[in-house]
C-alpha cells in the first residue's frame, strides 16, 4: 500500500523532498511538524503563504492512521485534494455535495488505510452518522485549518466551528492541530480553549513582511489616484479590494474605459465565471482584478505586485490577510489604502442593522482599524504590535517613516497614562481613563474612588480630546492594549513596562501637527 514506497523515508526532510520536491523547511515548519509527531497539541499561527499545510501533511504522511482536517473552505477543499493527489498523496474530501454512493466509497478507503488526509467541513463533522464512522478509523491527528473561526474574539467567527471541543471529549488521545494566518493574543488563547488542548505547543512565525509597503491616502478623488498608481507599474498584476460588488463592477469598468486590462470578481458572479476569472488573472491575462474581500481566498500567486483597498477594511485582520496577497515571491511589492471616514459610516450603519452578537466588538475592531489609518507612527510597527510581535526599530518602508511627522518625547505622558490605567486596576475604559487623568468630577469618577488614585488629576493640562489622541497612539504602538474581553478596559501593552521601568523613549505627535482624513463632501445637489 501507500506505506511501501516510504521504506527509504526517515526524516520530515525526506517527506518534504519526496512529496513536495523542496530541500528545506522554512523557519519553523521543521519544529512544527516535531512537535506533532511527539503527540503534543499544537497552535500554529503563520501568515498566509507562510506554508501551513506541509505542517500538518508531513505529520499526517508518517503518522500510521488518518489524519482528519477540518476546514470551513468547502470550495476549496477539491483543489487542496487534487494538489495532494498531484504529488502522490492519498487524500479525499468528504461532503453533502457528494452522493451516498461516493461517501461510502470513500469511508472504505479509509477503513482500509488507503486515505492518509480526509477533508471534512465543520457542519459535516459533527453529523451524527460522520462521528460513527470516525469511531471505526484510526484517526493519528486532527488539523483544524481557519481556527480562528472557532473564536467569537476572531474577525471570522462561525458558530458551527464551536462544537468542535467534542472531538477531544470523544478522542482524548489523538493529538490536534490548530492552524490560523490570523489571530491576536485573546483570540489565540481561545482557539486553545475552546478545542480543549492539552497544553499546547505554541508557534508564532513572524508576521514581518519587509517587502510589502505600507500606504495611506486620503479617500477622496480615488479613481485619478489609482490610475496614476497603476501607470507607474505598468504590466505588473495586483488587486483593488471594494467594499461592494457594485463597486467592483463599475470600477473594473472605469479602468477598462481607460485602456487598462481590468476584471470583476464577487461571490455573486455564477461559479463558472468566476472560475475563468480567477484563471485569466493566474494566467496574466488580466492584471487588475476588481474584487471584493471573496477574492484572494486559497489563490497562490506568487507575483501580484500591489493591493489597493479602495475603502477602509473593516478590522486589522482582514486588512493583514488582504495586503498578505502581494509580494509573496518576496519581492518588493506596493499596498495602498485609501481612507474615508464614509466608510466608517457605512460600516457602522451595515453593523447596527445586522446587529450581530458581537457588535461592541466588531465596532472595537473597527475603531482599531481607523486607528491604524489615523495613525503617525510607523504603520508596520503597528501592525505587528496588533499581533504581539515588536518590531524595534522603524521600518523604514511605511508613507510615516518616509516622511515622519514632527515627534516629540511624549514619555511622561506616556508614564502618566500607565500609571493611572494601574492604579485603576487596568478595568476603566478610555473614556473614563481621561477623566481621571483630567481629574474630573463625574459621577463615574467619583463612584469608582477613583479622585483617590495617585495620578488623579495628573493630566489636567491637557483638552479631552488631545488625551483621546496621545491615548490612540500610545495603542497603535503597543504601550496600551484594549481588553476586548473586559469592557474594552484599557490595560498594559507589550511596551508598558520598558515605558514604566525600562528607560523606554515613546515618540508623540501633536495632534495639530497629524495630516486630518478627508471628510468626503456630501453632494448636495
Ligand atoms: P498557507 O497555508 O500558510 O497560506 P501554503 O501551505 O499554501 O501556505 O504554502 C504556501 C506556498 O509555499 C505553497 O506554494 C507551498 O508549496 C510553499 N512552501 C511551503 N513550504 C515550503 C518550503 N519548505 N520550501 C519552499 N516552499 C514551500
Ligand atoms: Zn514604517
Amino acid at each position: 500500500l501507500f506505506t511501501a514506497d516510504q521504506a527509504d523515508l526517515r526524516e520530515p526532510t525526506d517527506y518534504l523532498k519526496r512529496y513536495y520536491g523542496y530541500d528545506r523547511f522554512r523557519p519553523m515548519q521543521e519544529d512544527i511538524v516535531r512537535s506533532i509527531l511527539r503527540g503534543r497539541d499544537t497552535l500554529v499561527l503563520m501568515p498566509t503563504g507562510g506554508g501551513k499545510s506541509v505542517c500538518f501533511q508531513i505529520p499526517a504522511l508518517m503518522m500510521p492512521g488518518i489524519c482528519v482536517v477540518v476546514s470551513p473552505l468547502i470550495a476549496l477543499m477539491k483543489d487542496q485534494v487534487e494538489a495532494l493527489h498531484m504529488n502522490g498523496i492519498p487524500a479525499a474530501f468528504y461532503n453533502s455535495t457528494q452522493s451516498g454512493k461516493e461517501q461510502r466509497a470513500i469511508e472504505d478507503d479509509c477503513v482500509k488505510g488507503k486515505i492518509k488526509l480526509l477533508y471534512v467541513s465543520p457542519e459535516k463533522m459533527l453529523t451524527e452518522s460522520f462521528f460513527v464512522f470516525l469511531k471505526r478509523i484510526n484517526i493519528s491527528l486532527f488539523a483544524i485549518d481557519e481556527a480562528h473561526c472557532i473564536s467569537s474574539w476572531g474577525h471570522d467567527f462561525r458558530p458551527e466551528y464551536t462544537q468542535l471541543h467534542v472531538l477531544k471529549e470523544h478522542f482524548p488521545t489523538v493529538p490536534t492541530v490548530a492552524l490560523t494566518a490570523t489571530a491576536d493574543k485573546l483570540t489565540r488563547n481561545d482557539i486553545a480553549q475552546r478545542l480543549g488542548m492539552n497544553d499546547p505547543a505554541v508557534f508564532i512565525a513572524s508576521f514581518n513582511r519587509p517587502n510589502l509597503s505600507l500606504k495611506v491616502l486620503p479617500g477622496t478623488n480615488r479613481l485619478p489616484q489609482i490610475i496614476k498608481l497603476l501607470q507607474q507599474k505598468p504590466d505588473t498584476s495586483g488587486i483593488i479590494y471594494c467594499l461592494s460588488r457594485k463597486s467592483t463592477e463599475s470600477l473594473a469598468a472605469k479602468l477598462q474605459e481607460k485602456g487598462f486590462k481590468a476584471a470583476f470578481y464577487h461571490a455573486k458572479m455564477d461559479p463558472e465565471d468566476r472560475a475563468k476569472t480567477q484563471e485569466a488573472f493566474l494566467r496574466d491575462d488580466v492584471r487588475i482584478m476588481c474584487a471584493t474581500i471573496a477574492f484572494g481566498m486559497g489563490i497562490d500567486k506568487s507575483n501580484v505586485r500591489w493591493v489597493i483597498h479602495y475603502n477602509l477594511p473593516k478590522n486589522i485582520e482582514s486588512f493583514y490577510q488582504e495586503i498578505g496577497r502581494a509580494g509573496r515571491d518576496g519581492a518588493e511589492a506596493q499596498t495602498v489604502l485609501f481612507y474615508s471616514f464614509a466608510d466608517v459610516a457605512t460600516y457602522k450603519d451595515m453593523l447596527s442593522e445586522s446587529a450581530p452578537a458581537n457588535l461592541g466588538l466588531q465596532l472595537a475592531k473597527l475603531e482599531r482599524m481607523q486607528q491604524y489609518a489615523d495613525a503617525n507612527t510607523c504603520r508596520r510597527q503597528i501592525l505587528l504590535s496588533y499581533f504581539s510581535e515588536d518590531l524595534p526599530e522603524p521600518c523604514g518602508n511605511c508613507d510615516v517613516c518616509r516622511d515622519p511627522r514632527v515627534t516629540f518625547d511624549g514619555t511622561i505622558l506616556a508614564q502618566k497614562a500607565l500609571s493611572a490605567i494601574v492604579r485603576a486596576g487596568e478595568r476603566v475604559p478610555m473614556n473614563l481613563l481621561i477623566d481621571i487623568l483630567r481629574g474630573s468630577r463625574s459621577q463615574a469618577v467619583l463612584q469608582g474612588g477613583y479622585d483617590q488614585i495617585k495620578t488623579y488629576g495628573a493630566g489636567r493640562d491637557l483638552r479631552f480630546e488631545e488625551w483621546r489622541n496621545y491615548l490612540h497612539q500610545l495603542i497603535n504602538v503597543g504601550v496600551i492594549e484594549v481588553a476586548y474581553d473586559q469592557h474594552y478596559a484599557l490595560r498594559k501593552g507589550i511596551l508598558a513596562d520598558q515605558v514604566l521601568f525600562g528607560g523606554r523613549k515613546v515618540d508623540l505627535v501633536r495632534p495639530d501637527d497629524a495630516p486630518k482624513p478627508v471628510v468626503e463632501k456630501v453632494k448636495t445637489k
